[in-house]
């Protein structure tokens, strides 16, 4: 057994992965991470994917990206292509291991002719609402359907004649023959076949009969010699149902699956239909939408690959079901950002401050280091910052009083310029040249520190203020989540004002805003005009600033 650094992660998988190798059960772990491409993949799923590539990296094994394309639909492709791109962005990498539950389909037929040999599987011709009529409940065994008794060359005839597209959709389906008085449902001779004249992305027209799920993945999963099969907490009493089709079947290798609590998140919706349902009806501008829980939606935010790992490592794997905070995710995009993101000025709401004894035309660059910041007569601060009659706590501008902005020199407000309506659209100030850089040679300290930026210099852009998308903690409560959507989760200001530094920034860029927050350039931009996404307001209370 090798010694561990204490932070790596540890859990009851983990344990047993270590277990199985240090008991020589296997040589190599070997996992993999099976997304349907029917939607994007979620912070839920990235979760799945940090533990089975996490794994996978950790035991010096091997975890394989499959796709479950069991079910012929339309608009695979771009899923498949956004959960590659996903899963790569996250830090994981499959090598040469990229699978479809479709590359097996001759295979999982021919398992199904081996079960009807055994006499472990048949052809049922019931309607499915016959079938789900006898299916039975929790509390009542089901009934066994007449067709249970077909002897094995007429099952195995009609499976053969199923295939070869002889009848419509729905007319048969192949059934496991296992025990229609079990206790657990998944047990009452499942479905392991259905008719489905559908073309499918990958495998063309070669099939009109696809497989079920619960039959696929056990089997895909003995194929690829799985080690572990690891997934989440509603598959556990399919586990008898693995377990049996690995018995019951030549299978080159016997998996076994384990079972771990699926990550829930308050004030967000996370099952895919719900996300495809939000896209569709355009609650939100795509599957990338800044507010959307989605991977693509987290990198458009401004999301670091980084800050999602250590989300899922701080959340850990466990069984017992919970709901975490979404702060929890804010909260280590900013750890991560704090250290990573460079810091610029921005003005989101600008009023106009002239200095008065500094003289016109100049310009000085306060170099912070990491750039340049341009200080002349005419700068902007933010609307917010002032207060021509301000209250007892209230530290920032005022007039007669004394602040620092930021990085450059000390002002005092000594006027107010309004409008006819009495609207402030003007400060006057005078600045001490003796606080070049923010600090002062006789030790003055103002109270409050503000950003700022230079008129002339400033570059106008977009900037995308979100807030959550629902408004309860749990917004399938109510019945409908639609109905709980926010509706100010997105508030645009059309024209925040930038120092000139950000100009030229690409997508993706990621920066501290003084005060602001954390944002990020949105691909929306193009050339001079840039948009902005914040990603996370920062912790500090304004009170809180130095
Ligand atoms: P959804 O319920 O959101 O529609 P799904 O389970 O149908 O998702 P799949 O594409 O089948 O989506 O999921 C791929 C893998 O991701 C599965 O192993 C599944 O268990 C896992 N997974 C899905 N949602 C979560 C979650 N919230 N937390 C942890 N793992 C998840
Ligand atoms: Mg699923």
């Amino acid at each position: 057994m090798t010694t561990e650094a204490p932070s790596k992660p540890r859990d009851f998988i983990r344990e047993i992965v270590e277990a199985d190798l240090a008991a020589g059960r296997y040589q190599r772990v070997i996992t993999r991470f099976p997304p349907e491409p029917n939607g994007y993949l979620h912070i839920g799923h990235a979760k799945s994917i940090c533990l089975n590539f996490g794994i996978a990296g950790e035991f010096g094994g091997q975890c394989n990206l499959r796709f479950d394309d069991t079910n012929p639909t339309k608009e695979e492709v771009e899923f498949s292509e956004s959960i590659k791109r996903d899963v790569a962005w996250l830090g994981f990498s499959w090598d040469d291991n990229l699978f479809h539950a479709s590359d097996y389909f001759d295979q999982l037929y021919a398992w199904g002719e081996e079960l009807i040999l055994k006499g472990k599987a048949y052809v049922d011709s019931s309607s499915a609402d016959e079938m789900r009529a006898m299916r039975g409940t929790l509390i009542e065994a089901g009934q066994e359907s007449a067709y249970r008794t077909r002897s094995v060359d007429e099952n195995l005839d009609l499976f053969r004649r199923m295939k070869a597209g002889e009848f419509p959709d729905g007319a048969h389906v192949l059934r496991a023959k296992i025990d229609m008085a079990s206790p657990n449902i998944n047990m009452r001779d499942p479905v392991l076949y259905r008719i489905r004249h559908e073309r499918h992305d990958r495998t063309g027209d070669a099939w009109c009969i696809y497989p079920l799920y619960d039959y696929a993945h056990p089997l895909s999963d003995a194929i690829e010699h799985i080690t572990h099969s690891l997934c989440t907490l509603e598959f556990e009493d399919h586990r008898p149902l693995y377990d049996w089709l690995i018995e019951s079947v030549s299978v080159p290798s016997r998996p076994r699956q384990y079972e771990f609590a699926r990550l829930n998140l308050n004030y967000t919706v996370m099952s895919k239909r719900k996300l495809l349902r939000l896209v569709e009806e355009k609650h939100v501008n795509g599957w990338d939408d800044p507010r959307m829980p989605t991977i693509a939606g987290l990198r458009r935010r401004g999301y670091t690959p980084a800050s999602i790992r250590n989300f899922c490592e701080r959340v850990g794997v466990a069984k017992r079901e919970n709901v975490i905070d979404a702060g929890l995710v804010e909260f280590c995009v900013r750890e991560d950002l704090n250290t990573t993101a460079p810091r610029v000025m921005g003005v989101l709401d600008p009023l106009r401050v002239v200095i008065d004894n500094y003289p016109e035309g100049e310009t000085e660059w306060f170099d912070t280091g990491t750039r340049k910041v341009p200080f002349a007569r005419t700068l902007l601060i933010e609307r917010e910052d002032f207060m021509e009659e301000p209250p007892n706590k209230f530290f920032r501008l005022a007039p007669g009083r004394e602040v620092r902005l930021r990085s450059a020199y000390f002002i005092t407000c000594t006027g107010v310029v309004k409008d006819d309506a009495g609207n402030i659209v003007e400060l006057h100030a005078t600045y001490d040249p003796a606080t070049r850089g923010g600090d002062s040679p006789d030790g003055r300290k103002p109270k409050a520190t503000l950003h700022w930026v230079s008129a002339d210099h400033a570059v106008d852009c977009e900037v995308r203020l979100y807030d959550r998308l629902f408004r309860s903690e749990n917004p399938e409560e109510s019945g409908n989540f639609l109905d709980d959507l926010n509706p100010n989760s997105l508030q645009v200001v059309p024209r925040a004002k930038l120092e000139p530094s950000v100009r030229g920034a690409a997508p993706f860029t990621r920066y501290q805003f003084e005060r602001l927050g954390y944002f990020c350039v949105d691909p929306d931009s193009s050339g001079e005009a840039i948009v902005f996404n914040r990603t996370v307001t920062l912790k500090d209370t304004w009170a809180k600033v130095k």
